[in-house]
């Protein structure tokens, strides 16, 4: 990953939006512009990118050496246990009137913090500038959105083995996460498992009930590998026979995936994608049942820029990677979404990274 070209990008939007310098703190803005990813913690970690292209990265003593591995490039300046950090960040920014951006992730204690030690400054956020830049994914960054994906596809593949029938949804979600590590995930993020009526709940908390033979059950599952998230939904069918209705919603869910898929190119608004999935949806009669926007960006965040979803005018360019995951919930009987990870390729078209059949399977 090219992070000091990334930088330069970014220190030069900077310069031409008014802003002195973007103060970072742990989260996926630093990442993508240093390599260094560190949980958030009390003591403040950040990375002053000033305008005019200098960098450094302001860390706590203790977190040196694991700093240093990570971003070889970026001689970090620390600090030990009884300085203050805030008046070290202060004065790595540029001096005059410029405005100061912050990462969007960043915590309002450090925000606070920031805001005292810079009185007067303007305060705005990093993703005005990072935003753009993270929208449009290198050719490295595809590489790992589609490895990802992958193994994603893999560990749905063997989930169709899966004893489901009599188990709890928690007890299929933690066989799940195990495939996603199997498969190569370095973390497990999430693993909805909605059976039945749960499946209504797009978000549902995977819990203790009981899958039955008879339940369309929901599967929504995800992690990272190399910083980049996987997230991939299928629906299932315990024992076969599912209900006409299960059945008919199924294909209405299906179709409107295939008309994101057509609609989602060069040129094309987010939110004219969302409108022609929804349109399927809404033709079936089930337009009242489908509570969510189509999609959303992926990338460091799981969830990030483009949204696909109504009043959003970006325009998709290649590079873009985000969802398709259009879904009906009916509530107090069941849910169906699929969901694949695509990306707009070189040629206009949208590409579905996750490939594994999208057909109502039938699970033990
Ligand atoms: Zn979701
Ligand atoms: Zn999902
Ligand atoms: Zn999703």
């Amino acid at each position: 990953m090219d992070h000091a070209g990334r930088r330069a990008r970014a220190a030069a939007r900077s310069g031409a939006a008014g802003v002195a310098a973007l103060l970072l703190s742990p989260g996926s803005d630093l990442t993508y512009l240093s390599g260094y990813r560190i949980f958030s913690s009390e003591r403040l970690t950040c990375l002053v990118l000033a305008n005019d292209g200098t960098s450094t990265l302001v860390v706590p003593e203790l977190e040196s050496p694991r700093a240093i591995a990570a971003a070889p490039d970026l001689a970090p300046v620390t600090w030990g246990e009884t300085a203050d950090p805030y008046a070290l960040v202060a004065s790595l920014v540029p001096g005059g009137s410029g405005a100061i951006g912050v990462s969007d992730q960043m915590w309002a204690s450090f925000a606070l913090g920031l805001q005292r030690a810079l009185p007067g400054r303007e305060f705005r956020l990093a993703s005005e500038i990072t935003r753009e830049l993270r929208m449009r994914k290198d050719p490295a960054e595809l590489d790992a959105l589609r490895a990802v994906s992958a193994a994603a596809d893999r560990a749905f593949g063997r989930a169709l083995d899966l004893e489901f029938e009599g188990r709890t949804e928690r007890q299929v979600g933690a066989d799940l996460a195990a495939l996603l590590r199997d498969e190569g995930h370095d973390e497990v993020m999430f693993t909805i498992v909605a059976a039945g009526e749960d499946g209504a709940s797009p978000h549902h908390q995977t819990g203790h009930r009981v899958i039955r033979n008879g339940d369309t059950v929901v599967l929504d599952f995800g992690g990272t590998r190399a910083g980049y998230g996987s997230d991939i939904t299928r629906t299932v069918q315990v024992g076969g026979r599912p209900t006409a209705e299960a059945v008919q919603v199924h294909d209405v869910v299906r179709r409107a995936q295939e008309a994101g898929y057509a609609a989602a190119r060069t040129g094309a608004t987010a939110q004219s994608v969302d409108a022609a999935a929804r349109a399927v949806i809404a033709e079936a009669g089930y337009g009242d049942f489908f509570i969510h926007r189509l999609g959303h960006g992926i990338g460091l965040d799981g969830h990030e820029h483009p949204y696909l979803v109504s009043g959003n005018e970006q325009v998709l360019e290649p590079g873009m990677a985000f969802s398709l995951e259009p879904g009906v919930y009916l509530p107090g009987r069941f849910g169906v979404r699929i969901e694949d990870i695509a990306i707009v390729g070189p040629d206009g078209r949208c590409e579905g990274l996750n490939q594994v059949d999208r057909a109502l399977a039938t699970v033990r």
